[in-house]
């Protein structure tokens, strides 16, 4: 029983690239919850998923007793799943799209180069804790749902922030279909949300 998942920060999409790594298929796709899930028989605790998975939803235990103790690090987990959106990703669940798209080096062709329409990609650092409280508060600077978020961790996929000239985080990058439109970087601090919701509005008006 190796494999724990915290759903709660989970962003539940079938191209989950622990399904991907996993070498020996535990890691799977199940159509029926339509969420990603282990296989435990199948699982050898290599911990390759859990490498993979950027918002660190992935618990791997190598004994039942560890097992048993993330099992309940994960069910009395005090903070509330819209927190640990807020946290993690700069925006919380809704029942509408946009939720935050997590992009990896894996997926970011197909989710901001080729992708249609409008899309904001919030460049942070997962382990600066002033950069993930000053980067992006999705739902408070939103303005209109045209816009999709994508979030990705510069300080962990360095060429591609690099590569996107990205160097300073938190930094939010504006595409329409695949081409980079605006950008703001830098903290975001409180009195700048106006600023970036007008900038938003700005680009809706010329696209
Ligand atoms: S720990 Fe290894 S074998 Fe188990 S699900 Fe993850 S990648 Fe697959």
């Amino acid at each position: 029983m190796p494999v724990v998942i915290n759903y709660k920060i989970c962003d539940l999409a079938p191209e989950c690239g622990g399904i991907e790594v996993c070498p020996t298929g535990a890691f799977f796709w199940n159509k029926k919850t339509k969420r990603p899930d282990v296989d435990n028989k199948k699982c050898t605790s290599c911990g390759v998923c859990a490498r993979e998975c950027p918002v660190n939803a992935i618990l791997v235990a190598t004994t039942e007793k560890e097992y048993q103790k993330l099992l309940k690090k994960v069910k009395n987990d005090p903070r509330s799943e819209k927190e640990l959106w807020r946290e993690r990703l700069g925006c919380q669940p809704g029942r509408t799209p946009p939720l935050a798209t997590i992009v990896t080096q894996r997926n970011f062709s197909k989710e901001v180069l080729k992708a249609k329409g409008m899309i904001a990609l919030d460049v942070w650092s997962e382990e600066t804790l002033d950069c993930r409280y000053h980067s992006l508060l999705w739902d408070e600077v939103k303005v209109s749902e045209k816009f999709k978020l994508r979030k990705l961790d510069g300080g962990k996929y360095t060429q591609l922030a690099k590569k996107l000239e990205a160097t300073r985080l938190p930094t939010l990058l504006f595409f329409k279909d695949g081409q980079e439109i605006g950008r703001k970087e830098g903290y975001l601090y409180s009195k700048d949300k106006a600023l970036v919701k007008k900038q938003i509005k700005r680009l809706l008006d010329s696209s």
